[in-house]
């Protein structure tokens, strides 16, 4: 079966790996979609992000779906031929953060495609996939490519969780990617009143617009925008700063009123913030991280059509084509999501 294997920036290579069988309490799945998320790029564009490197070759990819083949000993509730989205996180239920419900923060996570530890967790980009029955949700009634979006969707979803009291907020997303997007819908769905959207590219603003923002303000062609917003301390209750980049970050804090809430969701590094103003207009800072129980969350709101994912899918590739897809998701005034159809 082909994976999909990342060696060093620019060096991806689709690669022969045997199928393995799977264990009590595992299925087999054959993938269908695998979403090309900004953490697969980053490994693909320089090698790793931050302090995180590649030092051994990778498979890539956390954001997939499939199709049960198998069930291994021992699994109910699933069944041969059904579609499941796949939840790459993988916490080991049993440490000190587990035992406290806060998953995300596992001390042993093992989540798909990551080179934070090491030796790499491997990725969920291959033909054939053997997951845990735990991480499989039924996705009946959705498309493939839905079901893959589920993973990017909960990252929002805990984002939302993160922000709190969400019923008639006024809202701010910097970053319109698909993180970005899925704030706003997410927020939406929460109850937020008003949504405003910043980025630096039209194509992607034109897409805050499709999936439910009250207005989207480009910073590089008026990089006074946000100026309306900055009477009386400030407007906005909540920033979901999506872009991970400071200038965002500091035009988010200008423009949250006193007692506003920041949900840092973007991965820049370490940036430097407006500290005075975070201290004087008493914001909070809360960072989100992955997600745990969200993951089914999202699925049962795509399910029933309370979040619509399909405007996001801009772009679906063959396997075969995996190089080129990668340069299309690299390219943000035409791409939003690209997707690998496995099967
Ligand atoms: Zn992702
Ligand atoms: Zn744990």
């Amino acid at each position: 079966m082909k994976s999909i294997v990342i060696h060093a920036a620019k060096d991806l290579r689709i690669e022969d790996h045997p199928v393995e069988e799977p264990g009590p309490g595992q299925v087999l799945l054959r993938l269908a979609a695998g979403g090309i998320c900004g953490s697969d790029l980053h490994y693909y564009n320089h090698g790793g992000f931050g302090t995180v490197r590649l030092k051994e070759p990778m498979i890539l990819g956390h954001e997939v779906s499939g199709v049960i083949e198998k069930l291994g000993p021992g699994v109910g509730g699933l069944e041969a031929g059904q579609l499941v989205a796949v939840s790459p996180s993988r916490p080991c239920y049993s440490c000190r953060y587990c035992r406290e419900g806060m998953h995300n923060q596992c001390l042993n996570m093992r989540f798909y495609g990551s080179a934070m530890p090491f030796p790499h967790i491997q990725g969920a980009f291959r033909e054939m996939l053997v997951a845990d029955a735990l991480q499989c949700v039924p996705a009946d009634g959705l498309s493939a490519g839905e079901a893959a979006m589920a993973e990017p969707l909960a990252v929002c979803l805990h984002a939302t969780r993160r922000a709190g009291e969400m019923l008639g907020k006024r809202v701010l997303v910097t970053g319109c990617g698909p993180i970005g997007l899925l704030s706003i819908i997410s927020a939406r769905r929460a109850g937020a009143a008003e949504i405003v959207a910043v980025d630096i590219a039209d194509f992607t603003l034109s897409m805050a617009m499709r999936v439910g923002a009250d207005r989207t303000i480009n910073t590089r062609n008026d990089p006074e925008g946000l100026a309306p917003y900055l009477a009386d301390k400030g407007t906005f209750d909540v920033l979901y700063e999506c872009s991970g980049a400071a200038a965002a970050l500091a035009q988010g804090i200008a423009a949250l009123r006193p007692r506003g809430c920041i949900v840092q969701l973007g991965l820049g590094g370490d940036m430097t913030l407006p500290m005075m103003a975070v201290t004087a207009k008493e914001l909070s800072i809360n960072g989100s991280f992955r997600f745990h129980a969200e993951f089914a969350v999202g699925v049962e709101l795509m399910r029933k059509g309370l979040i619509d994912v399909k405007p996001l899918i801009t772009h679906t590739v063959a396997c075969d084509e995996v190089l080129s897809g990668f340069d299309l998701a690299n390219d943000r005034s035409r791409a939003m999501k690209v997707q690998i159809a496995f099967a």
